[in-house]
């Protein structure tokens, strides 16, 4: 079974308590068909939380150690977004998911295009660490 953020299905989990509801994947979860899944959360952060953010790359550069995720205050949680990545795609494997539906822009679940590390909500392209991790195990990521 495919994989969603579970902000996008309406989980209070976004770092500020929010949700991001997709009335589209709410739907396929209340039909059964996607497992809410969030990396963060899995990771064993609390909701809310400081933003975070990936300086100097994307999500593939801090999976091989050239780029750090740090929060607004300038800590290093590079660890941790790694933890949740591959907690994600344990899961992932485990419901054998071909596809996973994940939140634009954020840095676990970011497809394309991410948040700059500068905090000033400026974007560059790139993915999330989460995404990054999913897609070098061959599943395709869907943005939302
Ligand atoms: S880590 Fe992903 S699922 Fe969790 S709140 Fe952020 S965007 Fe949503």
């Amino acid at each position: 079974m495919d994989i969603a953020s579970a902000c996008l299905i309406g989980q209070k989990c976004r770092y500020n308590g929010q949700a991001a509801t997709d009335a589209k994947l709410k739907q396929l979860y209340e039909q059964g068909k996607v497992i809410p899944v969030c990396p963060e959360l899995l990771a064993g952060y609390t909701t809310p939380r400081n933003p975070c953010e990936i300086t100097l790359g994307q999500g593939s550069d801090v999976l091989s150690g050239k780029a750090t995720v740090v929060d607004i205050d300038g800590i290093d949680q590079t660890a941790e977004f790694i933890k949740g990545a591959e907690l994600t795609l344990e899961l992932a494997q485990s419901h054998n998911a071909k596809r996973a539906y994940l939140k634009s822009q954020s840095p676990s679940c970011g497809c394309g295009e991410i948040y700059d590390g500068s905090f000033s909500g400026d974007l560059r392209q790139g993915d999330g660490v989460t995404t990054a991790l999913l897609k070098q195990n061959g599943i395709k990521v869907v943005e939302v």
